[in-house]
This record gives structure tokens, C-alpha cells and sequence, in this order.
């Protein structure tokens, strides 16, 4: 078995001549899968070495207990029960990938594209009482929202979390609520419910809480419950319009990266968009800094996009004076504004295919789709800003191993590794959702295959 290192530097060794990459972020992430996903330095999920946030040392996922037996399977005979297992399945099983899995897995996948057109991607396969979500754990959680009550969604090892949505949990949140609650005067128990907008036109609340997508469950309950809605990377600027027609201003978490990025293509000047650090009272504000505020953002970061430095777009302009810089939103916003363009993984994705052939075009965004991507554009030269290979190295812990082990398992009649969201959870949740789906329509773009 080869290591991520291995595969992605042959990878991008093949699919571009001009990729920077050369060294990996984390040594650990060199070791051989079973040894890297047992090791007990694993964190909240993140890529290189993420420290646990303080505040929810307990948010970190469990390694995953993949029986010993299919770890010392070949990879031809994992391939071979994949494969049997799918057909064994037949249109009652789907298998979601995300845009940031490695290639092993993407090569089953019945659709690929990002969390949410994939939690939709499963909606379209109504004959599917198994839904196999290759991503994360908030990923699934979303899939069993919108997923009916008879089906299933499964994720291949419960280990896969992801360490933004970790620094935002449902206990500082709300502690944040209740000081904020405080300051502008509001109840904080008091419940906006999904109708409450269409009765109360034109009264505006104090503060609209939206949370991104890349969170828990627990958390998007919350915005269903007190007025608050969900975004995307692709909707965030759509999102942010709608919070500001029925409130005085935002509270953004997890991700303070994408809330500054979108809200300064708005309009809002840097000085009315104070950081909440939970582990600060008033999260480190003065109530005045508060009063001034129109988006509050949470003290949160994806560890793979926060690696993306403006050094590294200047380093790539001048080895390649035609480069085009197309990064995600949720890189620091130095690095945004130095980029040609900024969007969701969308974005990227047409962006790259909308490029003239013999383009050059370096990414900000996860090592392995921009990999998948320059394979795919072999017309085109194509690289990723960070010299230094930075996997997602919780959607590196689905491996066809535990792909192979939950598939046994549904054609044996075991749900193995089941996600279900509490239904009073799934309920609130469900109602910021529909008002994202209500703000900004989001007709299905992944990739069927
Ligand atoms: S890339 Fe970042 S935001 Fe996405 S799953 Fe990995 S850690 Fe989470």
C-alpha cells in the first residue's frame, strides 16, 4: 500500500509538469493508512498538526474500528468486494464523493461534487435505502436531514470529522447567544420559527445567526430555531443579503475566513466585523465594538485553505507570468484578494474548464481535486499554490477498506457506521436549510457518473 504522499506526488507528477509540490505538510501523514488512522495524536480531523480547540476537546471523532481482516486485504480483492457489493446493491445503494477524496475512492462514486449538491445528488436516487457518504461527518449528518426516514446514510469510518466544523460547537455557541442576547437587549430562548419572517414583515431581529454548511448538525438546529439560516461557498454573498433584510447584523461561524471574504465584497469595512474567541468574554469585544457590528465571525479556519499564503501566488506569478490564481473562499482574505478569482469548489471546477486551452492556472484549494483537475485538463497546466502537498487528512481516513466493510455489511443486512440525526435536531435544521434552499436556489451541479 502506498502512502498519500506517494500517491498524490505520482499523481500530480503525471498530471502536470509543472506542479510546485514536493514534501508533504505532515510526516505522519507518510505512514501506511492503518497506521496513520490508529494514531493517537489524531486531532479534531485537521490537516497538519491542528491543535484540539480548547473548548471541545470531546468533538474529536473516535478512530474508526475497521476489523483487522480488511485491513490486511489486497487492494485487488477490496476492489473485487466493492464491485460485487454494488451490483449485489443495484439502485437500492448510492455512493456519494466528495470533490477532496482521494482517486480509490471517487472511482466508485455514483456522483461527486461538493457536500451539499451531493446531500441533493441522494434525493434524485429515491430507490436507494443506502446512501454511503464518502466525505465527512457533517457531511452525512446533512445527507440524513434531507434524506427520507427510510433511508440510511452511512459513513465509511466515523473517524472522518473535520476540524472547522469542530471550533464551532453547540455549547459556546449558545453561551455566545446568551452574552449577545445581553448586550442588544433580545430573549435568547425566544423562538423564530419557520413561518415568523412571513407574520412579522419588515421587523428586523438584533442578530441573524448563519452558519456555513461545515457544521454540525447541532448547530444548523440552531439557526433553524432562532431565525438563522445556513450557507454554502457558492450562495454565502446571496445568504448574507437575506440576514440583512431581517436583521441588524450577523453572527457567521464556523468560518471566519469565507464570513470576511464575502461580507468585504459587500460593502462591510473590516472595522464592523469584530472575532468572537469563545474562550473570551464577549468574545474578546468591547460592548461598543459589538454595537458597531454587521458581522460577527466566529474564531474558525479549515487548516487546508489557511495554508495558502500570498508568498506562494507571487512565487507562482513569477515562474509562470501568465498564471490565472483561482482560490477558495475560505483562505485568508490577503490571499483572496491576490487571486484572479475566489469561489466554491464549483467555481474552481468551471473555471478551470471555461480556460483556454494551453492556460496556466495555479488553485488554492484542496491538493487532491486539484490534482483530479489537471488530470482531467490535460491541455492545460495546472498546479496547486502550496509547494507543500496538504491532503484534507480526515477525508484521506475514507479508505477503500472501510468502503468495502460497510458495503459487506448492507448486503449482509448490518447498517454499519450509521449517521442519524436526532429528529428534533433534524427538524430545526431542516428549517435553515429550506430557507437557504428559499434565499438562493441550488439546482444540482455535481458530477453524476
Ligand atoms: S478541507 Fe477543511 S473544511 Fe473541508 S473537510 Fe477538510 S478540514 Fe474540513
Amino acid at each position: 500500500m502506498t502512502s498519500v504522499a506517494e500517491r498524490i506526488a505520482s499523481s500530480a507528477t503525471a498530471s502536470t509538469a509543472h506542479s510546485l509540490a514536493t514534501t508533504t505538510c505532515d510526516t505522519d501523514l507518510a505512514e501506511p493508512t492503518w497506521v496513520f488512522d490508529a494514531l493517537p495524536t489524531y486531532g479534531p480531523g485537521a490537516s497538519v498538526a491542528d491543535p484540539i480547540p480548547a473548548e471541545t476537546p470531546n468533538a474529536t471523532r473516535r478512530p474508526g474500528q475497521l476489523p483487522l481482516a480488511y485491513q490486511k486485504m489486497s487492494e485487488e480483492e477490496l476492489h473485487a468486494r466493492i464491485v460485487a457489493a454494488k451490483e449485489a446493491m443495484g439502485d437500492r445503494l448510492v455512493i456519494l464523493g466528495h470533490y477532496y477524496q482521494r482517486d480509490e475512492i471517487v472511482a466508485y462514486a455514483d456522483f461527486v461534487g461538493d457536500s451539499f449538491q451531493l446531500a441533493n445528488a441522494a434525493l434524485t436516487r429515491p430507490d436507494a435505502e443506502a446512501i454511503v457518504f464518502c466525505g465527512v461527518h457533517f457531511m452525512a449528518e446533512t445527507a440524513d436531514i434531507l434524506a427520507r426516514e427510510d433511508q440510511h446514510v452511512i459513513l465509511p469510518n466515523l473517524a472522518a470529522g473535520c476540524s472547522m466544523a469542530d471550533m464551532a460547537d453547540e455549547e459556546s455557541v449558545e453561551a455566545a447567544w446568551e452574552e449577545l442576547a445581553e448586550v442588544y437587549g433580545f430573549d435568547p430562548a425566544q423562538e423564530i420559527d419557520a413561518g415568523w419572517f412571513e407574520r412579522n414583515p419588515g421587523v428586523k431581529l438584533p442578530v441573524i445567526p448563519v452558519t456555513y454548511m461545515n457544521s454540525n448538525a447541532a448547530l444548523k438546529a440552531f439557526c433553524g430555531r432562532h431565525g438563522g439560516i445556513v450557507c454554502t461557498s457558492s450562495n454565502a454573498r446571496t445568504v448574507l443579503e437575506w440576514a440583512f433584510e431581517r436583521g441588524e447584523r450577523v453572527l457567521f461561524f464556523p468560518d471566519q475566513h469565507l464570513g470576511r471574504n464575502t461580507a468585504k465584497a459587500m460593502g462591510v469595512p473590516l472595522t464592523q466585523m469584530p472575532m468572537w474567541n469563545p474562550r473570551k468574554d464577549l468574545g474578546g469585544n468591547t460592548e461598543a465594538d459589538l454595537d458597531a457590528a454587521r458581522v460577527i465571525l466566529w474564531h474558525g479556519f479549515c487548516s487546508v485553505h489557511k495554508r495558502f499564503t500570498t508568498a506562494q501566488i507571487d512565487a507562482a506569478r513569477a515562474a509562470h507570468p501568465d498564471v490565472q490564481v483561482v482560490v477558495h473562499p475560505e483562505c485568508p482574505m490577503p490571499v483572496v484578494d491576490a487571486a484572479d478569482a475566489a469561489g466554491s469548489t464549483e467555481l474552481i471546477r468551471r473555471f478551470v474548464a471555461d480556460a483556454a486551452p494551453g492556460s496556466t492556472i495555479a488553485i488554492g484549494t484542496e491538493v487532491n481535486m486539484v490534482n483530479r483537475l489537471a488530470a482531467q485538463h490535460p491541455d492545460k497546466t495546472i498546479f496547486c499554490l502550496d509547494p507543500v502537498i496538504c491532503p484534507c487528512s480526515t477525508m484521506y481516513r475514507i479508505h477503500p477498506g472501510y468502503l468495502a466493510w460497510t458495503l459487506d455489511g448492507l448486503v449482509q443486512g448490518e447498517w454499519r457506521n450509521e449517521i442519524h440525526v436526532d429528529p428534533d435536531v433534524a427538524t430545526h435544521a431542516r428549517i435553515a436549510l429550506e430557507r437557504m434552499l428559499a434565499a438562493a436556489p441550488q439546482p444540482l451541479t455535481g458530477g453524476a457518473r
